[in-house]
């Protein structure tokens, strides 16, 4: 039975690093016949383009009868001064929420090889290797009432609300477990119980769930805490569940950890296992163009992609375990790059 991938390049160097992404998958499918299907679509800058818009309805609809999407990155000056309502970062928001992608995936993982590149001391960071899991469609982002109003005496106040069903906690509790149980068998809840109702409910439901999942060690930590540990002492995570500002906040903290934005992936999922694959930086357009942007973070997407929507667990393995022999030989792009190691563009 054959796989449906969307590839969306994107722009800067979302194109740039796609290409080496897909080239991966492309021996992979050669190596273990896995039978991938590739498309190819526009998001972005790249969509407004074309089409006057960040991502068209018929492109949306193409994405969501595929298995995956494989995505670069999106936007650059060239949009900047366009209308809020027609930016290029628009196109990912309305694919996330088209297509229902609720739990958000940040690995971040120190390669033992890039240990250097790190500000951290590397009794602190040396290993890690946490799972941070985002709820992504809901919370204070898309709470409502929001807006800025005038009170009687005309002064303005700003305001947001913090919302989240049972229903929306359970499938991104659920999400966290099923992840947990894949790898270490711990999870860490973070919440601020002690200060916002929400997050009690929050907690009342990860706690409702936990007898489900007996081979998963479940603690809570309030958001300041989880903040001052995940600097001080990472490694006592494995993976750690949130809400989606929380979320945002905290996975973007963990990514500097390993001093890499460059090899860092990410995966939205949906409640059918649909998911959109891309690094977690952006695309940089300082360097576009140049062949000089690390692939690894979007190939590692791919391996995330294999892994978790095309249940290919195996050849994700496969081509992690092939990252980790690039670096030991020492290949870096420029971002990684220390002295002593060969310094190769994006596509050597
Ligand atoms: P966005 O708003 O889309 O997140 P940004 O401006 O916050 O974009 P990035 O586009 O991620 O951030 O770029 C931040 C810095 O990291 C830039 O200097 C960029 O060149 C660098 N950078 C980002 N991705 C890569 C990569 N894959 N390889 C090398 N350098 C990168
Ligand atoms: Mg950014």
């Amino acid at each position: 039975m054959s796989k449906k991938i969307m590839i969306l390049p994107g722009d800067g160097i979302g194109p740039e690093i796609v290409e080496q992404a897909v080239a991966v998958l492309k021996t992979a499918d050669e190596k273990f016949g896995l039978g991938l299907e590739f498309s190819e679509g526009l998001i972005g800058g790249a969509s407004i383009d074309a089409h006057g818009e960040p991502l068209t309805d018929a492109e949306l609809k193409k994405a969501g009868e595929c298995d995956a999407v494989l995505l670069g990155a999106v936007g650059g000056p060239k949009w900047d001064k366009l209308d809020r309502a027609i930016r290029p970062e628009k196109g990912l928001l309305k694919i996330r929420s088209g297509l229902g992608l609720y739990a958000n995936l940040r690995p971040a993982i120190l390669y033992p090889q890039l240990a250097d590149a790190s500000s951290l001391k590397p009794e602190v960071v040396s290993g890690l290797d946490i799972l941070i899991v985002r709820e992504l469609t809901g919370g204070i982002y898309f709470g409502e009432p929001r807006g800025i109003r005038t009170l009687e005496n005309g002064e303005k106040q700003g305001f947001n609300t913090y919302v989240y069903k049972e229903s929306e906690i359970e499938r991104i509790a659920r999400t966290a477990f099923e992840a947990a149980q894949k790898r270490g068998g711990k999870l860490c809840s973070v919440d601020k119980a002690n200060v916002l109702e929400v997050t009690v409910l929050w907690r009342e439901v990860l706690d409702r769930l936990a007898p489900e999942y007996p081979d998963v060690e479940l603690s809570h930590m309030y958001v300041d805490n989880a903040a001052m540990q995940l600097v001080r002492a990472p490694k006592q995570f494995d993976v750690m569940v949130t809400g989606n500002m929380f979320g945002d906040i905290l996975s973007d903290a963990a990514a500097m950890l390993t001093g890499s934005i460059g090899m860092l992936p990410s995966a939205s999922l949906n409640e059918s296992g649909f998911g959109l694959y891309e690094p977690c930086h952006g695309s940089a357009p300082d360097i576009a163009g140049q062949g000089i942007a690390n692939p690894l973070a979007t190939i590692l997407s791919a391996a995330m992609m294999l892994r978790y929507s095309l249940d290919m667990g195996d050849v994700a393995d496969a081509i992690e375990a092939a990252v980790s022999k690039v670096l030991d030989q020492g290949l870096r792009t420029a971002d990684i790059y220390t002295e002593g190691c060969k310094k190769v563009s994006t596509a050597e």
